[in-house]
């Protein structure tokens, strides 16, 4: 094989070969390709695209370039389910103890955060004690015994990916749907599940900011689930807001305790919660219809057992589960800084991309992927677009640790935040379902 042949042929619009695009990838995960030609080959393809066929065919190349988690000994249906991505986002938390309970397997290993997006690791080391870090036996073990673990990567997964992303962040060519469909799915791919629900974010707090192209890559993304021979839906929500009204590791946790305790069932967290853990039933097989399978949910959350079942996987995983039952004991903030509403008003806009500005700033996200992160600061009590609220009430709180990173954090949240006098329409949360 000869590199720029490759290169020029892509370049020049037509197809590569199945052969071609895995002995690239093997060159380049190899040393024998140099970054820059693979630097000419993503912007050949962020430039001319590519066919379903070539990216199935470059995200399993992708993902056989490392490890792959050998779920085999599993009997219940694997099922996971992943997001693009945004502020406040803690489904995760909620979603798999909830999906465990209706006899799902959920082998969920996820991600730090890094910039303004949170990460599921982060918020769960913000419980004392707990564990991300597994060796895959014992993953695979907790997964047996209470249906679903959640860690950071065991072996090197897609190793072809971290090379090829860090090239793609310096070259212009991370915006690409054939390279972020094989790029996040040759991970999922790697868990070794039978089903995944994808959960693409749209608006301006999401990776998407448009309809058109959140639609672009759920379609992209599930077709190559399909020729992987997986069951797979990819569900479009709203990303023109933060999720919930928390965002920080500490206080994700403490909202996701408490929705599965029962509280906050009508509020957007929860909704996309049941809507996302119904479809991951749907595909195992678990309900006939969309109906049955959220009846089954809320019944689940309403005894109890969800909860229990999160505290369940948190003692296997070395958490002090007191933390959970009293949540007071979790990390801290020393000061409680309320930013109150200078007028009435109905809330008009909540930018993600400001809040989220907000939590890093305070110290709860990192600019580096070395940084040590705080995980009690943040923001809780945010007001949703559509709210009313009235002259001097809450519109978000920060909790921070020391008065100079409150300082640095509140021009970010206040400007977040903006009023109209005449009345304003909650966004919509869900767009659409995509199957094929
Ligand atoms: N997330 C990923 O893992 N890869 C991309 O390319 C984009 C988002």
């Amino acid at each position: 094989m000869v590199p720029q042949w490759l290169i020029e042929k892509k370049r020049d619009g037509l197809a590569l070969s199945e052969s071609e695009i895995r002995e690239f990838i093997a060159g380049y995960v190899d040393g024998s390709i140099p970054d820059y030609q693979m630097a000419a080959m993503a912007m050949a393809i962020y430039l001319k695209g590519m066919t379903p066929e070539e990216i199935a065919v470059l995200t399993d190349a992708m993902m056989r370039s490392g490890a792959m988690v050998d779920t085999s000994s599993i009997e219940a249906p694997t099922v996971d389910k992943h997001s693009t991505g945004g502020i406040g986002d803690k489904v995760s938390i909620i979603l798999a103890p909830l999906a465990a309970c209706a006899g799902l397997a959920v082998p969920m290993i996820s991600g730090r955060g890094l910039g303004i997006t949170g990460g599921t690791l982060d918020k769960l080391e913000s419980i004392p004690g707990f564990n991300v870090n597994l060796s895959e036996a014992q993953f695979i073990e907790t997964i047996k015994k209470c249906g679903f673990s959640m860690i950071g990567q065991t072996g090197e997964i897609a190793p072809a990916d971290k090379k090829l992303y860090a090239l793609r962040d310096v070259t212009g060519t991370v915006a690409s749907i054939p390279l972020i469909t094989a790029s996040i799915m040759c991970k999922k791919m790697a868990e070794g599940i039978s089903s995944l629900v994808l959960d693409v974010k749209v608006g301006s707090g999401a990776f998407m900011k448009t309809l058109e192209d959140a639609t672009a890559l759920a379609h992209s993304m599930v077709r190559v689930g399909k020729a992987m021979g997986k069951g797979i839906v990819a569900c479009i929500t709203d990303m023109n807001q933060p999720l919930g009204r928390t965002a920080g590791n500490a206080l994700e946790i403490i909202e996701s305790m408490e929705c599965l305790q029962g509280r906050h069932l009508d509020g957007d967290l929860m909704q996309v919660t049941l809507a996302l853990t119904a479809e991951m039933l749907l595909l195992a097989g678990k309900a006939p219809d969309r109906p049955t399978a959220l009846a089954t949910l809320r019944s689940i959350i309403a005894s109890g057992a969800a909860f229990e079942k999160f505290k369940e996987m948190a003692a296997l995983q070395g958490a002090d589960t007191s933390a959970l039952d009293d949540l007071s004991r979790l990390p801290q903030a020393s000061i409680v800084h309320p930013i109150p509403a200078p007028a009435d008003g109905y809330v008009s806009a909540v930018s993600a991309d400001g809040i989220g500005r907000a939590v890093l700033v305070l110290g709860g996200g990192r600019q580096k992927t070395d940084d040590t992160i705080d995980h009690a600061v943040g923001t809780t009590g945010l007001v949703k677009i559509g709210e009313h609220v009235r002259k001097g009430d809450p519109l978000v709180i920060l909790h921070a640790n020391s008065e100079e990173k409150l300082a640095q954090a509140l021009p970010y949240a206040e400007s977040a935040i903006t009023l109209s006098d005449t009345p304003v329409p909650a966004p919509t949360l869900f767009y659409s379902t995509i199957t094929d």
